[in-house]
């Protein structure tokens, strides 16, 4: 009778922690609140098609060789990233020259030393709270047949996509409608080496972890993946890591995309479960292991995916430019809104 007791008292402790569990993810859902819609609209515009073909043409072009972490096309990749944010008058964080070295004596495994890259823009109400927009610009660089490796969509596809982001966060600026707090586009190098430019940044960040709201990170979103390609349908992106640690981000996401955009958010690789484990194979995963909350944005793996293949001809500029519109109006929102995003989820 006591044992039965104790199941019973057990059971109905365990309904009212389900049923409280459940009122609170509703109470953060309704809580969402889309802001300044005006502006979204009229400077997400400014992120044109045009401007990303451009940009990622170059940048997927034969000069830059593959962009191998530590090589002459890395650098100079690096140089062109930091001749853009100063053309666009968009400063560095801390005083620092854009580049931020990584020694080779990182790597510990004979890798050359390497540059991450950023810039930044500083929030007016809450300048020491960052929103991190992040996506590598290296990649494989040339094959020993001296085969070009361009990742056009792995990843000038994300690197583009930041480059047209700051431009618009600068003109929303100029005209007074600076964002509540600072946003700090981050090009990181050495990904493709097992995530280090993210894992060094974490660990020299420009601003401390405790105050970096989020951080949203781009790598691939030029392309349709081959699940697509099959089954028909192109409106789509694949929403990984935005409940893991934050439910508030995930519907914020969720409503800034219906709100603006209408793309299906595909969430079949958020699955703790995915064998992909694509959770833990891009910069975002440097972010997470530090409770920061994360999405990450990707395409899908694509019959050119880390082949020499991988041209700017292959990219749907179209569809890109609708994906970076997403990530800029969700980074708009968490720079925004009211309160710091939520994370209820460590
Ligand atoms: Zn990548």
């Amino acid at each position: 009778m006591k044992a039965l007791t104790s199941i019973v008292v057990f059971l109905v402790v365990g309904a009212c922690a389900t049923q409280s569990y459940r009122e609170k993810i509703q109470d953060i859902k309704d809580s969402v609140e889309i802001i300044e819609q005006d502006d979204v609209e009229a400077y997400s515009k400014t992120i044109t098609l045009n401007e990303l073909r451009s940009h990622l043409y170059f940048l997927a072009s034969d000069r830059f060789e593959g962009r191998a972490s530590g090589s002459k096309g890395q650098k100079l990749a690096a140089q062109f990233l930091k001749s853009y944010y100063q053309r666009e008058d968009i400063p560095a964080p801390n005083g620092d020259d854009y580049l931020q070295i990584i020694p080779s004596s990182y790597f510990g495994k004979g890798f050359a030393s390497t540059e991450n890259v950023y810039a930044f823009i500083e929030g007016e109400e809450h300048p020491d709270e960052v929103v991190v927009i992040s996506a590598h610009y290296d990649h494989e660089g040339i094959d020993k047949s001296g085969r070009i490796y361009y990742g056009a969509d792995d990843d000038a596809s994300g690197t583009v996509a930041l480059m047209e982001m700051a431009q618009a966060f600068k003109m929303a600026k100029e005209d007074g409608n600076g964002p509540g707090r600072s946003i700090l586009f981050l090009h990181t190098t050495a990904e493709e080496i097992g995530l280090q430019g993210s894992r060094f940044y974490t660990e020299n960040p420009a601003f401390p972890l405790s105050k970096t709201v989020a951080n949203l990170n781009i790598d691939m979103i030029g392309r349709v993946d081959n699940y697509y390609m099959k089954n028909g349908g192109d409106d789509y992106i694949y929403i990984i890591g935005s409940d893991r640690l934050s439910t508030e981000l995930h519907y914020i996401n969720e409503a800034v995309n219906s709100t603006y955009f209408d793309l299906e958010l595909d969430y079949r690789y958020n699955d703790e479960d995915d064998r992909n484990r694509y959770y833990y194979r891009s910069d975002h995963y440097n972010f997470a292991r530090h409770n920061i909350p994360v999405i990450f944005y990707f395409n899908g793996e694509h019959p050119d995916y880390h082949r020499v293949t991988d041209t700017p001809d292959k990219i749907n500029y179209e569809l890109l430019a609708k994906r970076t519109r997403l990530i800029f109006a969700t980074a708009w929102q968490l720079a925004n809104q009211e309160s710091r995003l939520l994370v209820d989820k460590i």
